[in-house]
């Protein structure tokens, strides 16, 4: 007879989207342990703020739900009330400017920017608080045996449990070894991060400039400091790198076109290739993707880690669903379910944020033409712009519990 699993549930990767699935689980009253290398430690937090995720009302609740929203995590943070969309082009076909307050929806801003590190962090110390088990090691392999997932550490020991969770990033060992295959495509780019001082007051307001290679997006951080993602060609990387603080402070100052002032106290900027990737399932073989194994987007419109939190709460209510009912949370029908209902959230985003990636760096007119049209009518028919805000926030059909508030 097999020996009973200790867990209910192995989650892999203790990224933002592992981590919250495991501390949503755990709040469900599962035994979750979470696997990943340095998983013991708490994660560390700099001063100097490079990586930000801007976070929508659904991901904020579910921060609330699993209890990290709290003044430590807020005091870094900033609200965000306005998205604006500048053409920045230089094509023929100009666009206009598109404006989104969220006082067209309701008294909430649309989300908050909050440092990468310092959310890493805070989801670590609640998981902990929560029961999670956390090992430190890197899962080696992982297979499906009859009503069991096996997951196997580099520290030779395997873990059993009737479900897993790989959150372990895009290069997932968990989804190779579920035998799910990928579509995988590269940007001709790579993505600056950074954060900066700047002289005039940002008053809550995103901006993403369309440049002809990719967006230029600032976003608000509290102060007089944003955060900012310049999409580059990789051919320009290394010349931006080899700028003075200075140097990079007065060119960026001159991509914004004036629009924050005097611009000053550049941090580091980190450098990240653009890649995207769709896994061809999201779940089967008592595996569940959650994050990154399951898609990877370039960073325009802040849709990544919010898709990847919805993966995550979804998962959840899945397990502690079925296993409230004295039901398999790894079967065959319940992940089924699961795909279904992630690839109809993600599948159709990936394809807009691909579009208007691709229609920026194209030189085909008749796309900037459309391109220009449709930002047109979100400026100016009211109801069309209330529902891109909203089909921005949220997934079709019913949020998960988590996101409900
Ligand atoms: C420049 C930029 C800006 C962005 N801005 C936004 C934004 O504004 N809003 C937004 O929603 N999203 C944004 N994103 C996306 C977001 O940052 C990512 O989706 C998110 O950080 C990924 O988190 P994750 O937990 O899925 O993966 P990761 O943070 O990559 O975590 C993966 C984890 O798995 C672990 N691991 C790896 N291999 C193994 C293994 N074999 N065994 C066990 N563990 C393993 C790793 O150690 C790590 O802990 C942005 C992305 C970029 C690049």
């Amino acid at each position: 007879m097999n020996k009973p699993s200790a867990y209910d549930v192995i989650v892999a990767g203790a990224g933002p989207a592992g981590l919250s699935a495991a501390c949503l689980l755990a709040h469900g009253r599962c035994r979750v342990a979470l696997v990943s290398p340095g998983a013991e430690t708490p994660p560390e937090t700099g001063d100097a703020i490079r990586r930000t995720v801007a976070l929508m009302q659904p991901s904020m609740r579910l921060l609330e739900a699993v209890g990290v929203w709290t003044d430590d995590l807020k005091s870094p943070s900033a609200p965000l009330e306005t998205l604006r969309l500048v053409d920045d082009t230089g094509s023929v076909f100009a666009a206009p400017t598109v404006n989104f307050s969220h006082r067209e929806l309701g008294e909430e801003p649309f989300g908050w920017n909050i440092p990468l590190d310092r959310l890493t962090a805070a989801l670590h110390a609640a998981a902990v608080e929560a029961g999670v088990r956390l090992i430190d090691a890197r899962v080696s392999a992982y297979r499906c045996q009859g009503s069991e997932a096996l997951v196997s550490l580099d520290s030779g020991d395997t873990l059993s449990a009737p479900v897993a969770i790989a959150a372990d990033g895009r290069q997932s060992v968990l989804r190779a070894g579920a035998g799910i295959a990928t579509t995988e495509w590269r940007y001709d780019q790579s993505a600056l991060a950074l954060s900066f001082a700047h002289s005039t007051p940002h008053r809550g307001v995103s901006i993403e400039f369309h440049k002809p290679t990719g967006p230029f997006t600032t976003v608000p951080l509290p102060g007089n400091r944003s955060s900012l993602v310049w999409l580059v060609k990789p051919g320009d990387v290394d010349a931006i790198m080899a700028l003075t603080p200075d140097d990079l402070a007065s060119r960026l100052q001159l991509e914004m076109h004036g629009e924050l002032g005097l611009v000053t106290d550049v941090s580091t900027p980190a450098v990240i290739p653009m890649q995207g990737l769709t896994a061809r399932k999201f779940a089967t073989n008592r595996l569940m993707l959650v994050g990154e194994p399951a898609h990877v987007v370039p960073p325009i419109g802040a849709q990544g880690l919010n898709m990847s939190l919805r993966d995550a709460a979804f998962a959840a209510d899945t397990i502690t669903d079925a296993i409230r009912m004295d039901e398999d949370p790894g079967s065959g029908k319940l992940l089924a379910g699961y795909d279904e209902r992630r690839r109809g959230d993600v599948v159709p985003r990936q394809a807009v944020i691909d579009t208007l990636n691709r229609s920026l760096m194209s030189e085909f007119f008749p796309l900037h033409a459309a391109r220009a049209a449709g930002m047109t009518l979100l400026q100016h028919v009211p109801p069309l712009r209330k529902r891109a805000m909203l089909e921005g926030l949220n997934p079709p059909g019913p949020l998960p519990r988590a996101m409900r508030g």
